[in-house]
């Protein structure tokens, strides 16, 4: 052993006695009376050195001059400590050294490498070796790790394979932008960064594999919402001669396989509830189940009594906030007004109806519905003596989408959502196609290559613009805690059928063509049934680890604007370069 016999995170009582050998960085030093006292930390935890100026005076300056994470190696014997730290699991022991040397000196860290630091987000960043090397970093990589390892254990025992499929490709279209890269070799052409899989999936299923799996980097150049990354981890599967039942099974079994092994939590079967209905009661596609709050349609009882906002409206919809009649004052009732109309929501006002403890009812639209009215609508909700609904109006789209986000809010304010909660519930029967009015066509809800519902093939071969509309995918979506978690769809596997598709997503047989005759060529050899499905890694890690965050379980995470702050990239390349990658006619 040349650097130790153990590591920082190892000896114990019953080690007493024995000589040790240990290296590490130095976490702090002190002195007291004549001893110095140095943590010495590793990846594995914290041990204390002393050093004895009565035993070895010179050893005890060598060890005065030891500054905060300098490398060092030391010898000495493990004693009992008199005074033992009960927080550590090396708490009872020390090492006495009788031998020291310094394998690296470091300059003074720009931030303490303790639990919490004093280190802004980008100063972080910028020296992420230093914050890797703080528990609250380090944990959640090793934790992902955890994940990756147990994803694997499970899926190799299902018979699936780990296949890696190329990072220089072409399009494979999930609706975000291509990162491109230039070729030397082809001068004037590109390739595009896979924004997932998809496509060689699918090929490799022709080419018989049955089942495929890949925890892969995929790269999608989209604006940045707090907290994306452009480069993110998917577990990404595909499975041959499979129904949506089979994949759902699977896919479930390793979720709760996951959740068992890595954080001992045992889930519940998983409810499922279909896209429409999760519109209808929540308004949003991954609806956070951790609490009920479910929206009260307000329509029948709103319309048609004078309150012109609402008559013009094409959707009431409420929801009842319990016990919260007595906790809003007018002014906080005003706040919360102010608060759903804000840009980020979008809401043009809010109506309240209080059902008071004294069992009197008051709302901000009191003097265009009656009591009787107003009960009817509290009746609808629920709503009981002490409750409080909010109701919003509008286009129903976008009120659905608001009341989902107030929704969420009061969740928060009321305290709804409890650590340690795991809700997860699979949505399905997703639209196969969206219509897009800006661009006046349809896009593929999913992605190109899904599905429709078995029952909705022939509407889709009918060619009807309002038929279009109403197609159901077999697609559907993991959702967990509000978050949409894993997405996945049975493909389609006949020529036939995907060139419908692609027809009605507007692109032209050339284009189509150009872009994926190799798939298509790929369908008339033998193409089985198939269907899968992939995990965002990054955000599964973040959730099962009660974190809102991904960017601590990437070891080198971009920043808001996408840059790597410790490599300092993207930057510019040279005039050279740029003539050789023919991005550029002449150098300078
Ligand atoms: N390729 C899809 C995605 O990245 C997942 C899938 O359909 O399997 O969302």
């Amino acid at each position: 052993m040349q650097y130790r016999t153990h590591h920082c995170g190892e000896l114990r009582i019953e080690n007493v006695g024995q000589e040790a050998r240990l290296s590490g960085w130095v976490q702090i030093s002190r002195e007291f009376g004549g001893l110095t006292f140095v943590d010495l930390r590793d990846r594995y935890g914290i041990t204390q050195l002393v050093f004895n100026q009565e035993d070895d005076s010179a050893l005890c300056d060598q060890a005065r001059e030891l500054g905060r994470e300098f490398v060092i190696m030391v010898d000495g014997i493990v004693r009992e400590r008199s005074n033992k730290n009960p927080n550590r699991d090396t708490g009872d022991v020390e090492i006495e050294v009788k031998k020291l040397s310094v394998l690296n000196a470091s300059k003074v860290p720009p931030f303490t490498i303790e639990d919490e630091s004093d280190g802004g987000d980008e100063l972080r960043m910028k020296y992420r070796y230093l914050d890797m090397r703080r528990n609250p970093v380090k944990d959640k990589i090793i934790f992902r790790n955890k994940i990756a390892f147990e994803t694997r254990k499970y899926l190799i025992e299902k018979s699936f394979t780990e296949v890696e499929t190329p990072i220089l490709i072409k399009s494979t279209p999930e609706g975000a932008r291509d990162f491109v890269v230039p070729s030397r070799m082809n001068p004037g052409q590109f390739y595009a960064l896979p924004q997932s899989p998809q496509t060689f999936k699918q090929i490799l299923m022709i080419a018989g594999f049955d089942r495929y799996f890949q925890i892969v980097k995929c790269f999608r150049d989209e604006d940045l919402r707090a907290d994306r990354q452009p480069e993110f981890t998917q577990i990404d599967c595909e499975m041959s001669f499979v129904s949506r039942e089979d994949v759902l099974q699977t896919f479930e079994g390793m979720t709760k396989h996951l959740f068992r092994e890595v954080i001992g939590q045992e889930l519940a079967d998983f409810p499922r509830m279909s896209y429409d209905q999760a519109m209808h009661d929540y308004g949003s596609d991954k609806p956070d189940l951790r609490f009920e709050m479910k929206f009260t349609h307000l329509n029948d009882v709103a319309k048609g009594k004078g309150f012109n906002v609402f008559d013009q409206a094409e959707a009431v919809i409420g929801i009842c906030a319990k016990g919260q009649a007595a906790n809003y004052s007018n002014k906080d009732i005003n706040k919360l007004t102010d608060w759903v109309k804000r840009p980020q929501i979008g809401a043009k006002g809010l109506v309240y109806v209080k059902h008071n403890l004294d069992g009197t009812i008051k709302s901000g639209v009191g003097k265009f519905y009656s009591d009787e009215d107003l009960k009817e609508w509290l009746t609808a909700a629920g709503a009981e003596q002490g409750d409080m609904l909010l109701v919003l109006s509008g286009d129903q789209e976008a009120t659905a989408k608001q009341l989902g986000e107030l929704r969420l809010e009061m969740g928060r304010r009321m305290d709804l959502i409890k650590a340690g909660d795991f809700k997860p519930l699979w949505v399905l029967d997703f639209p196969l196609l969206e219509w897009d009015e800006d661009s006046g066509r349809f896009h593929a809800m999913h992605h190109p290559f899904t599905a429709p519902k078995h029952e909705d093939i022939e509407r889709m071969k009918s060619g009807d613009h309002d038929a279009m509309k109403a197609l159901r995918a077999d697609a559907y979506d993991l959702v967990l805690n509000g978050a949409e978690i894993a997405g996945g769809s049975i493909r389609i596997h006949d020529r036939a059928l995907q060139e419908k598709n692609f027809e009605l997503l507007g692109f032209t047989e050339e284009e189509a063509l150009a872009q994926f005759g190799f798939l298509l060529g790929a369908f008339e050899y033998g193409a089985p049934p198939h269907g899968g499905i992939a995990f965002g890694f990054d955000r599964l890690c973040a959730i099962m680890s009660g974190s809102t965050s991904i960017r601590d379980f990437i070891a080198f995470p971009k920043n808001n604007m996408g840059r790597d702050m410790m490599i300092d990239a993207p930057a510019g390349i040279a005039d050279e370069q740029l003539v050789e990658l023919s991005l550029k006619v002449t150098s300078e």
